[in-house]
């Protein structure tokens, strides 16, 4: 077993209460996804940590982090976001290793979270409330209030980001959190929560809680203690964690994924478009949220567009995290099982282009980025989110067959439209059911400021931006009258 060097803490352990703590349960084994080999252990939380977890953070929320001005929030989020940019080599390190995501996307990570705690940080103190003209004799005002304690469940495929923004936003708006971290990538959550300690946040205010989805995650969606869910992953997890909080009658944010399309139009400018083109579906190996797994090109240019994609997936080199490669191995054993069923799949389609795999260490969980072309809208790998490394090139006549393609799944997160027309551009970004649209890009850099969410499928509720710090309150009407 090879150690991961970069640590400085225990992985073994839950931060609970500012104190690190041996889960009763015992540990769960570790694996590097690029070579499959064991290289350490994490804590199994469960009922028991997460109890305690909850109790600590009620707690911390009463007892301090309530009572904290919202300048003194923000000034400790703004050292939290130095101590990761001071850190940001050994954090991308430690998540390429644990996620097997190339360095330098793993390194993207580090430093996005580090900008989720500035923007969360300065944005503390300005979460204001209104003012409402109403009757003679009454003044009426809003204030935005924390909910209290508020549960984060976080997946695999971007830990570092995405416990930025949930983490980050529910802290500025004056909660006390408790993370539950996903069983196969939790290490960068450890280390964000020691450095949290280190920055003067208050203990109880954050607790980790790593372990299994079914043991520290259903205990965690189902206790009493909790104000406010937030949950990222799979549609059947998001359902399943809705009920839970249904039972509490508590709200819940879900981010659950999609099947985002990128139309090409006839217009477009295709040398802007191609690396947009492939990176967004093979970026992070595909294990994104906001992949773009569907390319709609109109017919003109279809033949040209296939060709060129084809021939950047033939130019794609694939290879452990730490030789920071185009693309890196999955997560998981089970993750290459299910994308490698979707692949087989595809045995009916045009394979339009693949990337080749060279010596890879065989205990990895590496698939070939593969393109399918002549792919029919209602096809399965048209219809439902593969998270892998696999896209699809559907060809389309016109406006009005497009935006019926784009919008034809269940899902409903993001979209990008490739055109010159400027009419054009604004009937799409109207007419495309999704929470984000871009216009002749894709994700815009993935700017913290972007409010980010879906529809449908894709989930409810909004993160990123100032809309997280709204959704991580509640909003309170006082009405005085005073004649
Ligand atoms: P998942 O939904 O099972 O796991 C996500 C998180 O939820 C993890 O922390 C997990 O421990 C936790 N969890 C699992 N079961 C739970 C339960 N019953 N109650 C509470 N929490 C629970 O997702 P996965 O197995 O990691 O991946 C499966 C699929 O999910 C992927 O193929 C992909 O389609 C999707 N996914 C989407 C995203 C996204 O960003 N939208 C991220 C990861 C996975």
């Amino acid at each position: 077993m090879t150690a991961i060097p970069e640590l400085w803490f225990d992985p073994s352990r839950c931060l609970i209460a500012g104190e690190w703590v041996k889960a009763a349960a015992g540990t769960l084994p570790l694996y590097d996804p690029s070579t499959g080999a064991e290289i350490g252990a994490i804590a199994r939380g469960g009922a028991t940590e997460i109890d305690a977890a909850v109790t600590a953070a009620t707690e911390a929320f009463h007892g301090v982090w309530h009572r904290t001005p919202a300048v003194e929030r923000g000034r400790i989020l703004t050292r939290l976001g130095q101590l990761v940019l001071e850190r940001v080599e050994a954090l991308a390190m430690i998540e390429a290793r644990d996620v097997g995501k190339p360095y330098k996307q793993a390194r993207a990570d580090a430093v996005a979270l580090a900008r989720y705690m500035e923007f969360y940080g300065g944005a503390a103190d300005k979460l204001l409330g209104q003012t409402i003209p109403y009757m003679d004799g009454y003044t009426v005002y809003t204030l935005r209030e924390p909910h209290g304690v508020t549960g984060h469940i976080v997946p695999w495929n971007y830990p570092m980001q995405i416990i930025g923004r949930s983490v980050g936003a529910a802290l500025a708006a004056g909660n006390a959190c408790v993370l539950k971290p996903a069983e196969d990538a939790c290490l960068t959550a450890l280390a964000f929560a020691d450095l949290a300690k280190q920055a003067g946040l208050p203990d109880g205010v954050l607790n980790v809680v790593p372990g299994l989805g079914a043991e520290a995650g259903a205990a965690l969606t189902a206790h009493p203690g909790l104000h406010h869910i937030s949950f990222t992953g799979s549609v059947a997890t998001g359902a399943a964690v809705q009920i839970a909080a249904g039972a509490n009658v508590i709200p819940v944010t879900l981010e659950l994924g999609g099947k985002s399309p990128q139309v090409v139009f006839d217009d477009a400018d295709l040398d802007a478009a191609l690396p947009f083109l492939v990176n967004a579906g093979i970026q992070n190996a595909g294990q994104t949220c906001s992949a773009s797994s569907r390319i709609l090109v109109q017919r003109a240019r279809y033949d040209e567009v296939v060709e060129k994609m084809a021939a950047r997936y033939g130019a794609l080199r694939v290879g452990p995290a730490v030789d920071d490669l185009d693309v890196g191995p999955l997560i998981s054993a089970k993750q290459k099982g299910l994308v490698s069923g979707f692949i087989e799949q595809g045995h009916d389609l045009q394979l339009a282009g693949q990337a080749t795999l060279g010596d890879l260490p065989s205990g990895g969980y590496y698939v070939p980025p593969t393109l399918f072309a002549g792919v029919s809208p209602d096809h399965t790998l048209a219809q439902n989110e593969v998270f892998g490394p696999v896209q699809v090139v559907i060809p389309f006549e016109d406006e009005a067959e497009a935006i019926a393609i784009a919008n034809g799944t269940d899902y409903g997160l993001v979209a990008s439209v490739w055109t010159d027309s400027g009419a054009r551009q604004m009937r799409l970004a109207k007419a495309i059911r999704a929470g984000q649209v871009f216009l002749n890009n894709y994700g815009a850099g993935g700017g913290v400021e972007l409010p980010f969410g879906g529809i449908g499928k894709s989930g409810h509720g909004r993160e990123k931006g100032f809309e997280a710090l709204y959704g991580f309150t509640t909003l309170k009407t006082v009405a005085a009258f005073h004649g």
